[in-house]
């Protein structure tokens, strides 16, 4: 942010009656960490904020200091249209285009408010008065921390906030093991154990919660495995009726995807995974090295996030869908084929 983003988010943090905080839809880690972490900030400095989840996310995640006062738009409908209606600022983050907040999109573009954006994933739109926008960043939990450096509020950080940056941190990093993990992040996240960040118990609360039959769904998708390796790519398939079975709940896909990418000389990895209810497909998408999972989601599946990691969907049935992503994978031949491995 430059000085006069600062004073901008200073001057509306002054005027501001109702401030509402909004991750994206089916939030991460990063996106609970994160307006956990501002919601904190702004609560204790006095302010009336409120943060509006588009649906509902895993249990692995509902331990943050603060998660009971999150209102989800599904499960409290009522009660959330009337806090964005009565808004005068809203926080966006971990997120930059509005389509992200799934059915809040419309009520987010007729709004009056003012908007900041906090994020860090390619081609912000242009929808805030204040857009906090920086690639390089791990993930937009460090931003919050390097937001409330800008407005000389570090020391504010209590344990609460620093749990939840922490959170966020760790999981859009891999544990501290992608491109994007900087000295600035180590840095951070010193500062944040500093504070009361209880890094071992946070660990054990996003990793060590397995159940029998998230392990057994595990062991289908990688069974599901295939590996293409004139094209250095992995790909799992994971049916509606395959997730039924071994009772799927939100979240146990999580992290699947990675699999793919610990094959050696695989660069490329992808999920497939069915969604009856939606009547979608939902990918996820991750690369080593310089092949733009970003460009790749945009090109084809509706998607986007950043060169190693996004997200996207299919609304074909999942034999198609496999079908067309063979098809795309052929103009990409000479990239995937060849060339070096780069280890994050
Ligand atoms: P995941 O595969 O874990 O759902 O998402 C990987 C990254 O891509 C995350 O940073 C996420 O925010 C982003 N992402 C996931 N789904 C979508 C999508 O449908 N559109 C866009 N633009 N980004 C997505
Ligand atoms: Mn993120």
């Amino acid at each position: 942010m430059n000085s006069e983003d600062i004073k901008a988010v200073k001057e509306l943090l002054a005027s501001s009656q109702e401030i509402v905080i909004i991750p994206h839809k089916n939030p991460d880690g990063d996106a609970i960490g994160s307006t956990l972490g501002l919601w904190h900030y702004l609560t204790n400095k006095g302010l009336s904020a409120t943060i509006i989840a588009p649906n509902d996310y895993p249990k692995f995640l509902k331990w943050m200091p603060g998660n009971e006062h999150i209102l989800n738009f599904e499960q409290h409908n009522t009660q959330a249209k009337e806090k964005l209606a009565n808004a005068s600022l809203i926080f966006t983050l971990d997120f930059n285009h509005l389509g992200r907040t799934g059915q809040m999109a419309p009520l987010l573009e007729s709004s009056m408010a003012e908007f900041v954006m906090i994020d860090h994933h390619q081609a912000p739109d242009d929808y805030a008065t204040v857009t906090y926008s920086d690639v390089s960043k791990s993930s937009t939990c460090e931003m919050v921390y390097e937001f409330l450096n800008y407005l000389g509020d570090t020391d504010k950080v209590t344990a609460e906030m620093a749990n939840c940056l922490y959170t966020g941190i760790m999981t859009d990093t891999g544990s501290f093991k992608f491109r994007s993990t900087t000295s600035r992040t180590h840095t951070i996240i010193a500062d944040l154990i500093d504070r009361g960040a209880q890094n071992t118990e946070i660990h054990r609360q996003i990793y060590d919660t397995n159940s029998p039959s998230r392990l057994h769904l595990l062991g289908c998708a990688l069974k599901n495995m295939v590996i293409l390796e004139e094209y250095r790519t992995a790909y799992i398939t994971l049916s509606q009726e395959e997730l039924d079975r071994y009772k799927f709940k939100k979240g146990d896909t999580e992290g699947f995807v990675n699999y793919g990418l610990t094959l050696d000389g695989i660069i490329f990895a992808l999920i497939f995974i069915e969604n009856k209810e939606e009547e979608i497909i939902k990918i996820s998408l991750r690369s080593i090295g310089d092949f733009s999972v970003n460009e790749f989601s945009r090109a084809h599946f509706q998607g986007g996030g950043h060169t190693n990691a996004a997200g996207g969907k299919s609304d074909e049935s999942m034999e198609k869908t496999v079908q067309n992503f063979l098809g795309y994978l052929r103009a990409y031949k000479k990239e995937l084929g060849t060339g070096t491995r780069i280890s994050n």
